[in-house]
């Protein structure tokens, strides 16, 4: 086989490109852990990701470990077997990290969320109004569910959990959100924050970690659940981590800094801004390949579309494996699967982290090209439509995707 040649586009919703200026910082020699360099390196990074957190009262724990890794602490650390948890079901990562409370002998009641649609804090609520004896201990929140690019509403849902009164925990997970778009840790009264390092923060995969707030830290006291090395306990010392368990993950923390000096750089309202200004131009695009009657933008929910990943949703018949293989084979563009029952179904185009106009249109010039090559209905131009999106001013996001909403009115009434 020919290797390929030019540039690749990695547009996978997580991992995504990792920056030189990260891989070069990682790539050292190792120091001591307890040594006052690396010490001093923790103590720094671990500080500046609480504005990237947008807290000063919560603080970050770090594991050497992915996500998965920060779902098994938040669950381990915060409860005791038999405890009650709700989980909106918003798709595959709601799923599994509800799967872990459960390996861990919690009681878990899923609401279900209308496919398409973002979670109604309302409905979630009712079931909160109907726990008379405040036997939920917590609400865990995906706010960005990277299986179906879809983001749901954290400030609202805890506004409902005020209004009722509610004293369960609210735990969100940000690992496809944070530092693509926006998140308010104390503003938003969350209590525990699941990151991760590979997607906006443009590490490689991981690290992860939780940030806890002191009703977190708290409740951590007296949870009775198994826990070794995720126990905060043993690593955090005056509201702020101070040792691992085991070795610490230290090239990390030299790609952390990095990845913070550079969303500092840009500034982090700017970050965010590019993000909306790609995720409008991808929406833009494929809504024009819609035109044509095939394809869709998975979201219904104007509001609920993704800023750091559009799921595109297959005509019946058609498979999206097969653009995916064509997109990569052909065109060296590297696109994210359908997971579990969407496998198929859609594919996902990341648009977070590390990436520019120029590398998004070429990406999207390799996908049209698929589409076309796999015989898949949609019309041309979905290019031009994403360099327009691109020219216009930056539209709101209800401004950008009134179109798309009308048009799925439209074929819901067809
Ligand atoms: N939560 C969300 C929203 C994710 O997107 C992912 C991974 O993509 C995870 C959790 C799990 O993280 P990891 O794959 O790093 O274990």
């Amino acid at each position: 086989m020919i290797a390929p040649r030019g540039w690749q586009f990695f547009m996978h919703p997580g991992p995504t490109n990792i920056p030189h200026r990260v891989l070069q910082a990682m790539a050292r020699p190792a120091v001591d852990f307890m040594g006052p360099e690396f010490v001093a390196l923790r103590d720094r990074s671990l500080q500046r990701l609480k504005a990237v957190l947008k807290t000063q009262k919560g603080f970050a724990i770090t594991y050497a470990a992915t996500g998965h890794g920060a779902w098994d602490a938040s669950i381990a650390n915060l409860f005791s077997p038999g405890d009650k948890v709700l989980v909106p079901q918003t798709g595959y990562f709601a799923e599994n990290w509800a799967k872990t409370a459960t390996q861990y002998g919690l009681d878990v009641e899923m609401v279900a969320t209308p496919e398409r649609r973002a979670v109604d804090p309302e409905t979630v609520g009712k079931h909160l109004a109907a726990d008379a004896k405040g036997a939920i201990k917590a609400v865990m929140f995906v706010q960005n569910e990277t299986a179906t690019g879809m983001r749901h509403p954290v400030a609202e849902m805890r506004a409902a959990m005020n209004r009722l009164g509610h004293p369960a925990l609210f735990m969100v997970d940000t690992i496809s959100s944070l530092a693509s778009f926006d998140f308010r840790m104390d503003e938003w009264g969350v209590d525990l924050v699941i990151g991760g390092s590979q997607k906006g923060l443009m590490l490689p995969p991981g690290m992860s970690f939780t940030a806890i707030n002191a009703r977190a830290w708290e409740m951590a006291q007296s949870a009775r659940n198994p826990r070794r090395y995720w126990d905060w306990r043993s690593m955090v010392e005056d509201g702020r981590q101070v040792r691992f368990c085991g070795t610490a993950p230290i090239p990390y923390f030299y790609g952390l800094e990095a990845s913070l000096d550079m969303i500092e750089e840009e500034g982090l309202e700017n970050v965010f801004a590019r993000h909306r200004r790609l995720a409008n131009a991808t929406r833009a695009c494929v809504r024009q390949w819609g035109q044509g009657g095939g394809v869709e933008i998975w979201s219904l929910d104007a509001e609920a579309a993704s800023d750091s990943l559009t799921s595109v949703l297959m005509p019946a018949g058609h498979d999206a494996d097969r653009v995916r293989a064509i997109a990569s084979e052909r065109y060296g563009v590297a696109l994210g699967r359908g997971l579990a029952a969407l496998q198929g179904r859609i594919f996902r185009i990341g648009h977070m982290g590390d990436l520019n106009e120029p590398m998004l249109l070429g990406a999207l010039g390799g996908i049209e090209l698929a589409l076309a090559d796999a015989g898949v209905p949609h019309a041309r131009g979905g290019v031009e439509a994403a360099m327009d999106s691109l020219r216009a001013p930056v539209a709101t996001h209800a401004t950008d995707l009134a179109g798309q909403e009308d048009r799925n009115r439209s074929l819901a009434s067809a």
